[in-house]
């Protein structure tokens, strides 16, 4: 059994929420918008196509002929705007499986790809992507399953609607839950349910507690959680590591130093996304050796 065929790791490649933040105070954590990658048994699943899925495009064309399982939350620009300039995409003989719910006005995920690379907006229609592209509805709820890998959905709380993901596989799970907001007196069912006992949980926690109840400028029914809701989460639903996600683009790196103090005196496992992250979740492998989760840079 190959290194990569017993390993299940999840990268960050696009950690921003709402617009790409670029910039000298936004180096440490990255500007680029939401796409995480998932290595699982030597498969790859994406989440989200920001601006982040560019950057992991690059890094895939060293490895070509690639083959990958892509999961939509939604359609806002920052989880759909790196779609186009994805090049893997326009390669033939390249795999694509591309997996995201009807929207709300009835629209595939097929549809709204297909929508944003249109005159005048885009130059490329998406016809012209020589990789295959097999598109599939999801519908919250129901799992989809990809050879021994399980992927469980649930509807989130968001304008226009997103879909959350949990990641199962040889008993290790994780969980991709942005972009969400929190009810005022009790947890989301949908979002325990995915996180229960999680190995790792990403969590939509663009704003803090103090920003999303300003008195001034409440963040209220904005679609988006507090990582102070992320912690209570993690708690509840017994989740080993927590990584705090979809940052502010008006959030510096220094203000993001901040945060992750805060939520690990809170939650020890907690970690801050950040562009290159790379954490490893054991999976009970046979003939394979368990091991801690443990984080490092490549
Ligand atoms: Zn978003
Ligand atoms: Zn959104």
């Amino acid at each position: 059994m190959s290194r990569i065929e017993n390993q299940f790791t999840v990268q960050f490649w696009g950690v921003r929420g709402s617009i790409p933040s670029p910039g000298p105070h936004t180096v440490r954590y990255g500007g680029n918008t939401p796409c995480v990658e998932m290595q699982v048994g030597g498969r790859r699943l994406i989440f989200d196509g920001g601006t982040g899925l560019h950057v992991l495009g690059q890094s895939l064309l060293r490895q070509m002929p690639i083959e990958a399982h892509i999961f939509f939350t939604h359609s806002h620009w920052d989880h759909m705007q790196g779609f186009p300039f994805f090049v893997p995409g326009f390669v033939k003989g390249n795999n694509f499986d591309i997996y995201g719910a009807i929207a709300p006005d009835g629209s595939t995920i097929e549809q709204r790809l297909n929508d944003q690379m249109l005159h005048p907006n885009f130059p490329v229609p998406l016809q012209i992507m020589q990789a295959n592209l097999d598109f599939h509805d999801v519908h919250p709820g129901q799992a989809i399953q990809i050879d021994d890998i399980t992927v469980e959905t649930a509807s989130l709380n968001h304008p226009g609607e997103a879909v959350g993901y949990r990641v199962n596989w040889c008993g290790g799970a994780a969980v991709y839950i942005t972009d969400t907001e929190h009810f005022p007196n009790k947890l989301d069912e949908n979002v325990l349910w995915l996180s229960r006992n999680a190995d790792i949980l990403i969590y939509d926690s663009t704003y803090t507690d103090e920003e999303y109840y300003c008195s001034t400028s409440p963040k209220i029914g904005w679609g988006h959680s507090t990582w102070q809701e992320a912690v209570k989460v993690a708690k509840a639903a017994n989740v080993k590591t927590l990584v705090i996600y979809h940052h502010d683009p008006a959030h510096d790196d220094d203000f993001l130093d901040c945060v992750g103090k805060q939520a690990v005196a809170k939650f020890p496992e907690a970690f801050m996304a950040r562009e290159g992250l790379i954490l490893s979740i054991p999976v009970s492998v046979s003939l394979s050796e368990s091991f801690p989760i443990s984080k490092f840079s490549p």
